[in-house]
């Protein structure tokens, strides 16, 4: 538990510091719909600026094919960074020498422009940390959102040069020690969003700790097709039938209230003016047929929600209830995310786009207990798995 702090890394002054944060910010053309990763950096830089150091700003953004994209982009990351920090930034390309860098601040282009960031080869990635080593004296991670990742800027670049954790991944860790170590109870989880595969391991880990396991989002729909229910056109993993009988199964033998909706907004097509209708989460197919999906939870659902999450002295939420982007179905996500806000006790928002989700529905940041700023590294942590970005920062998991 003994994560290396800036401290350790001594004298700073006329240094320059490599910062690998996690910018990896929503846009919508290249205006930013959610700064709040931007907002979460700034603590770091501001305390290394203070310290006398050059800050070389890293991160990556979306998912570019490992090549130049402008769709991908930093530039307008760059903007708002010098906007927060009240100071110039330089934005440069990959590939700039350290004899180009300028003093004071630069963000360097979407780190995923390389394809060796993200390779499988270890040996592809050390030699692109090797080549960001270059252009500074220290490493500081506080890109809490990636350090699950085995990646060149994450992993091996921390190794390449003495490192340490930044504010934001010390701040991170604090709050996801206290819903480890003795959450109070009742502990309640609520898991929705998109990506049903990668959260449905979680659920393995959380099972054995959680009292109540709420869930919605996307992935809601393939539990309710592993009970036999047709869904429509709504999102399913049919691989993971087995694994979700499972989850129910286990839910039932450790006492765990495993708690699936109820009932459902259906719309005619995947679009924000969409014909929409509630049903019972047992007739989906009654509103639109086998072309309907859904794309909410329904109010009945929110409210049961709302009223488990009030009960709880500990929540924990990641994965926007429904497609909270289009108006109409983001009823649910606001649901739940006014619940949290009321829970006597902890309650955490954890994911990218669970965090812009309650920004954008008016909520303010210090009406919950913590958002985080990472989905996938603060599942894995909850599941105690060994995250390599803070395996390297000196992190033992308990
Ligand atoms: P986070 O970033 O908070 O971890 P995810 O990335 O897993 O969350 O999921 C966020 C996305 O899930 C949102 O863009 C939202 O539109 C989508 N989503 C939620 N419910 C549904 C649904 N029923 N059908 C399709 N997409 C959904
Ligand atoms: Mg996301």
């Amino acid at each position: 538990m003994t994560l290396r702090t800036i401290e350790t890394l001594g004298d700073l002054a006329g240094t320059t510091v490599l910062l690998r944060c996690d910018l990896n910010v929503p846009l919508d053309g290249d205006r930013i719909t959610d700064d709040g990763r931007v907002r979460a950096s700034i603590p770091t830089i501001r305390k290394l600026r203070d310290a006398g150091a050059s800050v070389v700003v890293m991160s990556h953004l979306g998912r570019p094919e490992g090549a130049p994209d402008p769709k991908y982009s930093l530039a307008p990351v760059a903007t708002r960074l010098a906007e927060l920090l009240g100071e110039p930034v330089a934005f440069a390309p990959l590939d700039v020498a350290r004899s180009e860098l300028s003093d004071g601040v630069t963000l360097l282009e979407n780190l995923r422009f390389d394809p060796r960031e993200a390779s499988k080869e270890a040996g592809e990635r050390a030699a692109f940390a090797a080549e960001l080593a270059a252009k500074g004296d220290v490493v500081v991670s506080d890109g809490f959102g990636v350090v699950h990742r085995e990646q060149a800027s994450v992993y091996e670049l921390a190794q390449a040069l003495p490192s340490a954790a930044g504010l934001l991944i010390a701040a991170e860790l604090d709050v996801l020690d206290r819903l480890t170590a003795t959450p109070a109870k009742p502990y309640t989880v609520v898991l929705g969003g998109s990506k049903v595969s990668d959260k449905l391991g979680v659920i393995d880990a959380l099972l054995p700790k959680v009292d109540r396991l709420l869930i919605g989002g996307g992935m809601l729909f393939t539990f309710l097709a592993a009970q036999g229910h047709r869904i429509g056109k709504s999102l399913l993993e049919e691989s993971q039938f087995d694994t979700v009988k499972r989850y129910l199964a286990e839910a039932q033998e450790r006492g765990v209230e495993l708690v699936l909706p109820t009932d459902i907004v259906m719309a005619s097509t995947f679009s924000p003016e969409a014909e929409h209708t509630v049903v019972p989460a047992d007739r989906l197919e009654d509103a639109f047929g086998p072309e309907g999906i859904g794309l909410d939870i329904g109010p009945e659902t929110a409210a049961t929600f709302a009223a488990h999450i009030r009960a709880s002295k500990t929540v924990f939420w990641n994965g926007p209830m429904g497609v909270f982007e289009f108006p109409a179905f983001a009823e649910g996500t606001r649901a739940v995310a006014q619940a949290l806000t009321e829970v006597d006790g902890l309650g955490v928002v954890g994911g990218g786009d669970s965090a812009a989700a309650v920004r954008a529905l008016g909520f303010a940041d210090d009406a919950f207990g913590h958002i985080s700023t990472g989905g996938g590294a603060s599942l894995e942590f909850l599941e105690g798995t060994t995250l390599p970005g803070l395996e390297v920062l000196g992190w033992q998991t308990p």
